[in-house]
């Protein structure tokens, strides 16, 4: 079998780094997207329009060489900048000084991902070409091109299904033996909004994501390049405040007045804007194996699809690239890499999509909270006075430290600040010494288990 022959089904964020980085590594890549090439047509609405990207994110860049073309389209966040219900707003920085998030359009970064692949002598790109089917037991894939109808079968030495959440490659895999599937609706979905500029100019603070949590819902915002920003509202489907219960004009703009005040007078052509939007929705999709016959292989969110609340989607499918590019170039050899793949990447799959929706519940409620503001204050002195303690979010968002390992030191830390949140006047932190003395022995104490 000649090993070097790769198929890669699905050219977005994650399907072309992984071009990027197995052409580096010496592979023939073919990659086939079933889009039209998004240098002759305007991108795609409905998927998100901007993302955040993180340390492991960038990582993966790094590796493939695209990092600093990455960072000339990307706009650093600091923090969370909350605009509170009565009218306040408040900022919590994402970490410590320098450490910061990056804002960054989808359909860019694709571009510059694929325009590298495009440099690389080894690697082809294939447009308007949709997966209809894997032929599992001969190691062939069709495409049907979309421009003439004609479908043709594909042989491969190994095939990568990067083509999402609802990957054509891996309902192939479904019947085979022992395969695990299940797929989870949130009860939420989510509309995504334009907040114009100002003649080029950001209208909110530029280098923050924008949240308005309100509990049963919330609106965030990411700023875009050109000045827009790109609001992201999750409501319920159904009851009260609902998308089931927008359905008028003044229906919209009543329930934009009486929540998000501030936005709602950002967005001029709101109504419109709400009525055309579409209004999509949220899924975790897990699955195991994600690799068959050491020959067809599942990445990204085709592999773990997950809620998009901890910013991490497209940044653990960056994460699996590397780590198999990793692996690949320490065995020679894709084949022998695949099982070790699997192995280190599901947990971590598992672990950031349980993050994901753990997530969901501290922006759109708990930012708001009094006593849970004050222990993330207590956690920040903490990380701050304490050598090696990393709060779950810097763990997850500003080091490669393996999600599930995150997620199982974040869970004793939670037991842990719980015990810290009874001691006696906790309020008084910053002026009395004894309290922060027992603190720290709690801490030290846990550490050293
Ligand atoms: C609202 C929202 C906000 C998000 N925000 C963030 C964030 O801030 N940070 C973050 O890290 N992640 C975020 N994510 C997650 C992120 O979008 C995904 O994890 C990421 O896009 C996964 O990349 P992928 O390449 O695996 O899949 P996709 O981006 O879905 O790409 C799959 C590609 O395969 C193609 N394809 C599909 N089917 C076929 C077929 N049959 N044949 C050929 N090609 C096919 C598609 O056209 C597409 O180009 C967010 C997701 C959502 C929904």
């Amino acid at each position: 079998m000649e090993e070097k022959k790769i198929v890669i089904s699905g050219g977005g964020l994650v399907g072309s780094l992984l071009a990027l980085l197995l052409g580096k590594a010496g592979y023939e890549v073919d990659v086939y997207e079933k889009r039209p090439d998004p240098l002759m047509t305007a991108p795609e609405t409905g998927r998100s329009i901007n993302l955040a990207l993180s340390h492991r994110g960038i990582k993966a860049l790094q590796a493939a060489g695209v990092e600093q073309e990455t960072m000339n389209i990307a706009i650093p966040m600091k923090g969370r900048f909350i605009h509170h219900e009565d009218g306040t707003n408040s900022f919590q920085p994402y970490g410590e000084e320098g450490q910061v998030i990056y804002a960054v359009s989808r359909a860019d970064l694709n571009k510059t991902l694929l325009n590298k692949a495009r440099e690389a002598h080894n690697v082809k790109l294939f447009f308007n070409e949709r997966c209809v089917k894997v032929n599992i037991e001969e190691f062939s894939i069709e495409f049907e091109n979309k421009l003439d109808g004609t479908v043709k079968a594909r042989e491969f030495s190994v095939l990568f299904g990067a083509d999402g959440a609802f990957s054509q490659v891996r309902s192939s895999l479904l019947p085979t033996c022992r395969f695990n599937y299940s797929q989870e609706y949130l009860e939420y979905g989510y509309k995504e909004l334009t907040i114009p500029s100002d003649a080029g100019a950001h209208r909110m603070e530029k280098n923050a994501l924008h949240i308005w949590p309100r509990e049963k819902f919330m609106l965030i915002a990411l700023p875009n390049l050109d000045g827009t920003f790109t609001a992201t509202l999750f409501l319920p489907f159904e009851g009260e405040n609902s998308f089931e219960s927008l359905k008028t004009d003044a229906q919209v703009e009543t329930f934009f007045k009486s929540n998000f005040a501030d936005a709602a007078d950002l967005i001029p052509e709101l109504k419109k804007q709400f009525a055309e939007h579409p209004t999509s929705a949220l899924v975790t999709v897990k699955c195991y194996p994600w690799v068959y016959e050491n020959r067809i292989a599942l990445i990204g969110d085709a592999a773990h699809a997950i809620v998009p609340f901890y910013g991490q989607g497209m940044n653990a499918g960056f994460e699996d690239c590397r780590v198999l590019y990793d692996l690949v170039t320490k065995n020679w050899s894709l084949n022998s890499s695949l099982q070790e793949y699997q192995k280190l990447r599901k947990p971590a799959g598992d672990a950031v999509g349980q993050l994901a929706l753990q997530n969901f519940i501290e922006m759109r409620d708990l930012v708001n909270d009094k006593k849970f503001l004050l222990r993330k204050k207590i956690e920040a002195i903490i990380h701050h006075k304490i050598p090696g303690y990393l709060p779950l979010y810097s763990m997850v968002t500003f080091s490669d430290l393996p999600y599930h390992e995150a997620l199982e030191k974040g869970q004793k830390q939670e037991r842990l600040m719980e015990e810290i949140m009874k001691i006696e006047n906790i309020e008084a932190l910053s002026e009395d010494k004894e309290v922060w003395e027992k603190i720290e022995e709690m801490v030290k104490r846990e550490m050293g288990r």
